[in-house]
């Protein structure tokens, strides 16, 4: 590990995004996706799944407080993943295992959301909210609601399957959120009693278990750059460490001899550092390995960070879609084998990509590396985007490349394809995992160090660095056209990342080009005109991927475009593109040349050359698909 390449996120509270394109997404979020959440959080939407979350909490206080009155309480079972009025007291916990989360994610939000945009309004009911977590709070900082309502003796007995670390993850996460933005410590003071539990309870000489979907790994060493409690990264480091140890904790826990489970869902098949392959659950992967680059980093730990490289890798070069969905197969929501990338079963959970960037981002801070930004930016405004309408108000779980509505109707192996946004999930993750990045933006622009500061996105932005002032102008998505204004308080370097996708570039000044970034010496104020060519591209595909032999996609700058109903006309299978064609823009959409082959009938007759006739194609970037009813799409199309 070289150390001297280690480099800081900017903090949200230097960089201010002035960016229109981005500024647009967070006031979506702000004014439509925050104030949303807060009503189905409420259980306040006409026609959405229940969430029953904050109804939780307010059960879980009144149960605090009747223990600390000595008063009796009833129990109830904690021994499902889901509860409602079907399966569960009136009185007692209600919805998934990890609801929690869904509050404090929504909180983790709002709380980025002031640091640009102060509203006092939202700020109060937020506040709200958290004074009703800390009345849910027990005494020995114990905080997750489904123990505390249904069964005080169960807390931390089944650590594989129930979400408790799962939940304080998002706590810590929205803790500090709004710690930052607006100087309350509440939420972080409670955070940090559960942590402070957390790190009595587990451990070297303690019990030996760790959770069982990852996130606290994360968390905690995020807790530890705030508070400078050691203890806190120490337990992060001793999750990881002793996750997938023999005999595994989860089978000598319930006095089991054998391996009775499949630990690769969890990544518990092995111990992280010896991990290679990204495999199991996409969202608990790219969260635990996130959480292993945090803790290679600061322990300089070679060892972790060679698992984290090879990891990024498999998943970058063998399990990622063109769009940067990750997670292809819907049993399990998980990682499948290397190429396996099924363009209509794609599962491609939104919450996954937004962990990819995660895990990404993290990998930057050990070392730059434009293959890694290029992977934040491929999910970023593709998967991510696509995961929220144009207006903010529904939203997709599976990201899939290919969809025919019929198929998702009726067949049950497509029942997780839909083909238009959901307002709400019962199973709420992906909505406010969206709308926390998108609100954060800001944190996955730029790095810096001792000597450097590194910008890996193109996003326009006023940066304060310790270095000086930063002004960064960009027309990147639509002419690949940067300007940097640079107004330093001493010497440094700049390091600008050169895309991929881009053959041809010009600076306005001298350079020097390592590793996909170009570094340029700053010595007194100056701007640095950056033009990248941006020209549609056909993309193929490795014939590996056996869905998409003879197919291309077409791209042009970060955006993957697709084919959809509406706009050429249903039965998109029978269309095929012109190797040859030369590309149009006409607004939003790309046109190019291609073929119609005739309606065949007849299921099976003598092969005869296919009759077809000319049309224009019209392509619509990826993430924009769905805003105009429930039609066909397709990504890749037939090259002839
Ligand atoms: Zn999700």
């Amino acid at each position: 590990m070289d150390t001297t390449l280690f480099s800081e996120y900017i903090p949200l509270k230097s960089i201010e995004i002035t960016d229109r394109f981005w500024r647009q997404k967070q006031e979506l979020v702000r004014t439509q996706v925050i104030p949303y959440q807060y009503e189905a959080l409420h259980d306040r939407i006409d026609g959405a799944e229940a969430s029953y979350s904050v109804s939780n909490f307010i059960k879980a206080a009144d149960i605090v407080k009747k223990l600390s009155n000595g008063e009796d309480v009833p129990v109830y079972p904690a021994d499902k993943w889901h509860y409602d009025e079907a399966n569960a007291d009136e009185c007692a916990f209600h919805g998934w295992v990890f609801q929690d989360s869904d509050v404090y994610k929504w909180i983790e939000a709002v709380g980025y959301s002031l640091s640009s945009h102060p509203d006092a309004v939202l700020q109060k009911k937020a506040e709200d909210i958290i004074d009703l977590i800390c009345s849910s709070q027990m005494e020995n900082g114990y905080l997750d609601t489904l123990y505390i309502i249904n069964n005080r003796d169960g807390i931390f007995s089944n650590l594989k399957d129930f979400h408790e670390l799962y939940c304080f993850g998002h706590l810590t996460e929205a803790a500090i959120s709004f710690y930052n933005s607006t100087g309350d410590r509440r939420l972080l003071n409670a955070a940090c009693r559960f942590a402070d539990l957390i790190c009595e309870t587990f451990g070297e000489t303690k019990i030996k278990g760790y959770p069982g979907h990852e996130i606290a790994e994360m968390a905690l060493v995020k807790l530890y750059d705030v508070t400078l409690n050691r203890q806190y990264l120490e337990t992060a480091r001793f999750f990881i460490n002793e996750r997938g140890k023999k005999p595994y904790y989860y089978d000598t826990v319930l006095g089991r001899t054998t391996v009775e489970d499949n630990y690769h869902y969890n990544q518990a098949h092995c111990e992280p550092r010896h991990q290679h392959e990204a495999v199991g659950h996409a969202v608990r992967g790219v969260y635990l390995y996130s959480g292993m680059a945090d803790i290679a980093k600061r322990y300089r730990d070679d060892e972790l960070s060679t698992a984290c490289q090879k990891i990024l890798s498999n998943i970058i070069n063998r399990k990622m879609y063109i769009t940067g969905g990750i997670g292809s197969t819907a049993l399990g929501e998980a990682f499948s084998f290397d190429y396996d990338l099924p363009n209509d079963l794609a599962y491609s959970e939104t919450c996954a990509s937004v962990g990819l960037i995660f895990f990404a981002r993290r990998m930057l801070e050990i070392a730059p590396d434009s293959d890694t930004a290029d992977t934040v930016e491929r999910a970023l405004y593709n998967t991510v985007l696509s995961g929220m309408s144009e207006d903010g108000r529904s939203f997709f779980y599976a990201n899939p490349l290919e969809v025919l509505p019929e198929a998702s109707h009726k067949d049950e192996r497509k029942r997780h394809i839909k083909p238009t946004r959901q307002k709400w999930f019962g199973c709420a993750c992906c909505p406010p995992n969206v709308a926390r990045l998108i609100s954060s933006i800001g944190e996955y622009c730029c790095t810096q160090n001792d000597s450097t500061v590194y910008i890996h996105q193109y996003i326009g932005a006023k940066i304060t660095s310790s270095k000086g002032r930063l002004e960064i102008l960009s027309d990147y998505l639509s002419i690949g056209k940067i300007c940097v204004r640079i107004f330093p308080e001493k010497e440094f370097t700049l390091a600008v990342r050169i895309p991929k996708w881009c053959d041809s570039y010009t600076f306005s000044h001298k350079c020097e080009i390592r590793n996909g970034y170009a570094y340029f010496k700053i010595f007194d104020e100056t701007q640095i005109d950056i033009q990248f060519e941006i020209s549609v591209r056909m993309i193929k595909c490795s014939n590996r991927v056996r869905a998409n032999i003879g197919k291309i996609a077409v791209t042009r700058g970060p955006f993957i475009y697709c084919l959809e109903e509406v706009d050429n006309g249903a039965d998109l299978q029978m269309l095929s593109i012109d190797k040859n064609t030369s590309f149009s823009l006409d607004g939003q959409y790309i046109i190019a040349e291609g073929y119609r082959e005739k309606d065949c009938e007849s299921l099976y007759e003598t092969f005869k050359e296919a009759e077809k006739s000319d049309v224009k194609l019209k392509f619509i970037p990826y993430y924009k698909w769905a805003n105009r009813g429930e039609n066909e799409m397709c990504v890749y199309i037939r090259a002839e």
